[in-house]
């Protein structure tokens, strides 16, 4: 069992799609473990994406992600991290295969829907950053 971050964008709240969104995680085999709407301060979201700092799409994702509220969830299942991923599709929805999140619900590289943890140490730190322990109901035996 792993857990991974997920974080519904700004451009799927606006869109009354977070239903939509979260019916393709679960039917790709996750589990929504914890959930809250949020609106982030330009100072989370510079925090939460800091090893971006410096490059030169920093600005645009930290206003696109500071322009609304957002759903941010931890889903538990087999190979969360990489299944995640998976369903999500590739950051430009351009390159997104047919199916997945990113495919059919975003616009562009900014507005791309969802947001996943890319490894086993950053779903760590980003599970972390926005939920204590004990607002995780996970399923797994403790
Ligand atoms: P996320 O971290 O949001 O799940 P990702 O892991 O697929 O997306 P990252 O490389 O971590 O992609 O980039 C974080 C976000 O920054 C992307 O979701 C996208 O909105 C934006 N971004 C990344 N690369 C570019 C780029 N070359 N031009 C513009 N925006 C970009
Ligand atoms: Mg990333």
């Amino acid at each position: 069992m792993q857990q991974t971050l997920s974080i519904l964008k700004p451009d799927t709240v606006k869109k009354n799609a977070i239903g939509k969104v979260i019916s393709y995680l679960e039917k790709g085999g996750l589990t929504v473990v914890a959930a809250k709407m949020l609106h982030l301060s330009k100072e989370k979201a510079e925090q939460f994406y800091d090893i971006h700092q410096g490059k030169p799409f920093f600005n645009d994702l930290v206003e696109f992600m500071t322009s609304g509220p957002v759903v941010v969830m931890v889903l538990e299942g087999e190979d969360a991290i990489m299944k995640n991923r998976e369903i999500m599709g590739a950051t430009n929805p351009k390159e997104a295969k047919p199916g997945t999140i990113r495919a059919d619900f975003a616009e562009s590289i900014d507005a791309n829907a969802v947001h996943g943890s890319d490894a086993e140490e950053t779903a760590k730190r980003e599970i972390a950053f926005f939920f204590k322990p004990d607002e995780i109901c996970s399923t797994a035996a403790k």
